[in-house]
């Protein structure tokens, strides 16, 4: 029998929890901060706001996508749920649609 990685969790010291738990938390807080930097970018680059993005790119079969590696902010246009592009500069599939960095935020 497998145990889910939140069953093994629970079998842990109360104190163990708590450290996974918090480390979790400051994990996805990090990369929700990070998130919201590119689409930030993205945003201010189409001199848009998220409602107007959304309102606009929605329906689109291209929509504009953003690099995702911390030292680039290539801009491209690329598939309503692509979360993984090819960027030109890095040549890395770190592109993410900005449709998708929208519902990742405001889940
Ligand atoms: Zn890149």
């Amino acid at each position: 029998m497998t145990k889910s990685l939140n069953e093994a969790i629970k079998s842990l010291s109360p104190e163990i929890q708590m450290f996974i738990n918090n480390r979790h938390k400051e994990i996805r807080e990090k990369y929700l901060a990070m998130l919201k930097t590119k689409l930030d970018r993205l945003l201010k680059y189409y001199e848009i706001d998220t409602d107007r993005f959304i309102e606009q790119y929605s329906l689109d079969s291209v929509v504009p996508a953003i690099c995702m590696n911390e030292d680039c902010n290539n801009i491209d246009n690329m598939e309503p749920d692509q979360g993984e592009g090819y960027c030109e500069e890095c040549h890395t599939n770190t592109v993410v649609s900005g449709l998708i960095l929208i519902e990742e935020l405001h889940e």
